[in-house]
This record gives structure tokens, C-alpha cells and sequence, in this order.
């Protein structure tokens, strides 16, 4: 049999159906219904008051930041907002849930059919459907270890109770890992771009649960589905896709079905195990929460909140590479995130050629910013120090090995660019009388270059230019020695 490089998926019989759910914190500052602090590692039940400790007869005021930061990111989503949605009691019982239900959206959420457009594996783009995008509070944290205390019991923190949080649901558009993992790439730099959420998946601000079914190709109902949890990375969820899709086939396979459930990701170990079954899912009964009238965004409110959206990550790189002659791959990188888009947006009309920044700030600065795990708010050399860096290489003052080096010392000396230029200012070889003796040594060793050179091929002059750079250890100045080597090869 001949054998591919994944067999098992050219193989298959089943194809995958994918959906996601993620919860998104936003970065208001105070809660969803009450006005105490959402900030994040306070001392554990500091930050709490009577509506979210849940007590008897408090009532939930709702936070208007919260509806204009949702609404926001559903039109970013490219979602309908519905004028009226009506909030709804979610319950169940759980420690750190002390009113016994979360306030949340139900059949009226805040917004729906909206869309993100992931790169599609055979080129162009695929769209996926999100379903909603709805409004509701989070519950509090339980603490298994970690505290004094916890060796023999399980402690609550209620400070995240009541944090405002939006909900979006995928359709089962998704039919990959790598399709899941380019929706919530996509998800969360559009989610950053609005600014409405800081989308730290560390702290919990940005959460993704997966439902992964699988049924034979050409078959219309969907399988059995489980759904993965709290997985903390893009990567891992990929992972703990790819495995469940596989477990599940096998299950299938050997004459098994898949039960419909709760399982955890173990990222160690790479597999999935069962947390609970899910058959009583739909015991939440939701009802309208009685103690908060029906929210309506009326179209003037909606306009208002819509002219605050900026433009958003496809349409910049759209535009950038139009703007500053970049390819895709460099409008790409430099809109990752809205922070480096705007800083080389800042300098790039200045500089004198924004593509050569555009490689510079790939090549030296994202390069050493990744080797020292650092942010670009956190990069010694600023954009503007990168701009200076780019227009000196442009004008061929330093070299490419000279600009390497002079990033390498800043970022070790933690200085900016102009600083380090200043400090270690190349003892660049400008003296026309040491570069033409060079140039000659040069010339004179190698004559069957000089000989292709004056047939024609003028392409020749790249490896004298290289020559005479490594003779002075990369100190000369480039644009000089090329000047000079011509005039002497032409002569
Ligand atoms: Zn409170």
C-alpha cells in the first residue's frame, strides 16, 4: 500500500464538525450589575458587595460601559444587534455561584448572525457563522491549592462574581483543528482591536470550550458531540481537537458511540478525559430575570457606539500594503496587534522607505523581541529608533551586518536605537584613499571576475562589494565601495 504523510486523515471516512464557544471578560471597570471592582489579583473577597455576594433583596443595576463595550465587539463581529434582549436567569448550583444562578441571555441575546473570515486551506477565505453574541456575569473561583488552607479544603474567591463578560457562539462552520485555531486567532485580534478586552487567556479574560462531532462524509445530521473545556491556548485547543477526532473515529470504528460530554484536555499528556456526562443539559431552566427591565439599543445609541469602532485588522492590512507598497506577509505581521500597527503607522509616512522598516522591524526587532520574551511596549529600541536605524541602512550609511550589531547592543544595553548609534557610531571606513587601496587589492585578486565584469555581467559587482565589506569587516561604507568599484572596473 502507498503510504502519504497522514494517512489517517486522507483516509477517513468521517469528517469533523466543529463549534466554539468563547467567553470574552471586558475591561470595564467595575462589574456587570453593582459597582465594585473588576480588577484583577486583589486579595481573594475584597472586592465584593450584597447584589454580587448574591445576597437576599439586592438588586443588579446594569453597567452602561458594559452594553456599549458588547455592542461594540457584536459590530466588529459583523453581527446583527438586536434593539431589545432580554437578560435571563441561568441556574444551577456550584460553591462559587451564591445566588444559584448567573444572570445571563437566553432566546432574546444581544446580538446574532455575525461572521469571521478565516484564510481557507485551498486559498482565498472561508467564512464562519457566529450564532450570538450574548451578555452575562461570571461566577466566582473556587481554589483547590495553592493558599493556606486549601491542603484540606476547597476555598471560594468571589471577587470575579459579577464580572461582565460576552458569550460567542460559533456555527459548525469549522470542519478542522486548523480551521478552530484560525477562527480564534482571528476572534481575538478583532476582540483586541475594539480595545474591549485585554484577551489574557492567563488571567481568564479570554475562555474557549469545543464542541467536536464527527459523522461519515455526505451525511447531513450531525454525530454525537463532546464538548472540550477550559483548554488555556489556541494551541492546546488544536491539540485536544485533533486528539477527540481521532478518539472519537476509533470509538466508532471498533464498534463504540460517542456519548454526549463534558471533557477536560490534560496538555501533559495530549488526551481528553470525561468530566461528567452531559444528559441533564438542558436543566438550567432559564426564565426572564425579573429583577432588570428588557435592554434596548435603539439606532441612535447604536450609531454612536458603531463611530467609535476603529478599522479593523483586514481592512488596515488591505490598506497598509496599498499605503506603503508592503506584501502580505508584512502587512501581516505589523497588524498583529493594533499597538505595532499604530507605532509603525506613526513613523512610517517620515521614514524614507517604509518597506525597508517594514523588513527591519521583522528581521532585527520582532526577532529579538520574541528571543527575549518582550513586548513591543517593552522593546528597548522604539518605533522611532527603528525608523532612524531603517533611513541609515536606506541612505547606506551602515551595513547590514552594522545594523545587526547595533541592534544586538541595544537590546543588550536596553537603549534605544540613537543612543546606541551615537555610542558605538560605526568605525565606518569613509576615507576614499583606504577604500580605493581596498578596492584595488581586491580587483588585483581576482581577475576572472574582473574579466566576467567587463564582458557584461554587471551582476558581478555584488561579489567585489562583498569582497572589499569582508576585507574591512563589514566597516566600509556600501554605498561608497560600490561607487568606487565601479568607476575602477568601468575604467
Ligand atoms: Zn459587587
Amino acid at each position: 500500500m502507498a503510504t502519504t504523510e497522514t494517512p489517517a486523515k486522507t483516509a477517513s471516512k468521517y469528517e469533523p464538525v466543529i463549534g466554539l464557544e468563547v467567553h470574552v471578560q471586558l475591561l470595564t471597570k467595575t462589574k456587570a450589575f453593582c459597582a465594585c471592582s473588576t480588577a484583577f489579583g486583589a486579595p481573594p473577597n475584597s472586592q465584593v458587595c450584597p447584589v454580587c455576594l448574591g445576597m437576599p433583596g439586592a438588586l443588579p443595576v446594569l453597567n452602561r460601559q458594559l452594553v456599549e463595550f458588547a455592542v461594540l465587539a457584536s459590530l466588529a463581529l459583523n453581527c446583527r444587534v438586536n434593539e431589545t434582549s432580554i437578560f435571563a436567569r441561568k441556574n444551577y448550583f456550584y460553591p462559587d455561584l451564591p445566588k444559584g444562578y448567573q444572570i445571563s441571555q437566553y432566546d432574546k441575546p444581544l446580538a446574532e448572525h455575525g461572521y469571521i473570515e478565516i484564510p481557507a486551506s485551498g486559498g482565498g477565505t472561508k467564512r464562519i457563522g457566529i450564532t450570538r453574541l450574548h451578555v452575562e456575569e461570571d461566577a466566582g473561583k473556587s481554589l483547590h491549592d495553592g493558599l493556606p488552607g486549601t491542603e484540606s479544603a476547597t476555598l471560594v474567591d468571589l471577587n470575579r462574581s459579577g464580572t461582565p463578560l460576552i458569550e460567542i457562539v460559533s456555527e459548525p462552520d469549522i470542519s478542522t483543528p486548523d480551521e478552530a485555531y484560525e477562527y480564534l486567532t482571528r476572534l481575538k485580534e478583532i476582540i483586541l482591536y475594539t480595545g474591549v478586552s485585554d484577551c489574557n487567556m492567563e488571567e481568564g479574560s479570554l475562555r474557549c470550550d469545543a464542541n467536536v462531532s464527527i459523522r461519515p462524509i455526505g451525511q447531513k445530521e450531525f454525530g454525537t458531540k463532546a464538548e472540550v473545556k477550559n483548554v488555556n491556548s489556541f494551541r492546546f485547543i488544536k491539540a485536544a481537537l485533533e486528539y477527540e477526532i481521532v478518539r472519537q473515529e476509533e470509538l466508532i470504528e471498533s464498534g463504540g458511540k460517542v456519548v454526549q460530554e463534558t471533557r477536560l484536555y490534560n496538555s501533559n499528556e495530549g488526551k481528553t478525559y470525561s468530566m461528567r456526562s452531559k444528559e441533564r443539559a438542558h436543566d438550567y431552566r432559564y426564565f426572564p430575570e425579573p429583577d432588570l427591565l428588557p435592554l434596548v439599543v435603539d439606532s441612535k445609541w447604536k450609531d454612536e457606539i458603531a463611530k467609535t469602532l476603529p478599522e479593523l485588522p483586514e481592512a488596515r492590512r488591505k490598506r497598509m500594503i496599498a499605503d506603503y507598497q508592503l506584501s502580505e506577509q508584512d502587512a501581516y505581521t505589523l497588524t498583529m496587534t493594533k499597538a505595532m500597527a499604530d507605532a509603525f503607522e506613526g513613523v512610517a509616512k517620515t521614514t524614507k522607505n517604509p518597506k525597508r522598516l517594514a523588513n527591519i522591524i521583522q528581521t532585527e526587532l520582532i526577532s529579538r523581541l520574541r528571543a527575549n520574551d518582550l513586548e513591543l511596549e517593552q522593546s528597548p529600541v522604539t518605533m522611532a529608533g527603528a525608523a532612524m536605524s531603517a533611513d541609515l541602512a536606506e541612505a547606506g550609511t551602515i551595513s547590514s551586518k552594522m545594523l545587526k550589531e547595533l541592534y544586538d547592543h541595544a537590546f543588550e544595553q536596553k537603549v534605544d536605537f540613537p543612543v546606541i548609534y551615537e555610542k558605538e557610531k560605526p568605525q565606518q571606513i569613509s576615507d576614499t584613499g583606504e577604500l580605493e587601496k581596498i578596492a584595488d587589492e581586491v580587483i588585483a585578486a581576482n581577475p576572472k571576475q574582473v574579466e566576467q565584469y567587463r564582458a557584461g555581467k554587471k551582476t558581478v559587482i555584488a561579489f567585489f562589494v562583498g569582497s572589499v565589506m569582508k576585507a574591512t569587516k563589514g566597516k566600509a561604507n556600501p554605498a561608497m565601495v560600490n561607487e568606487i568599484l565601479t568607476k575602477k572596473l568601468e575604467g
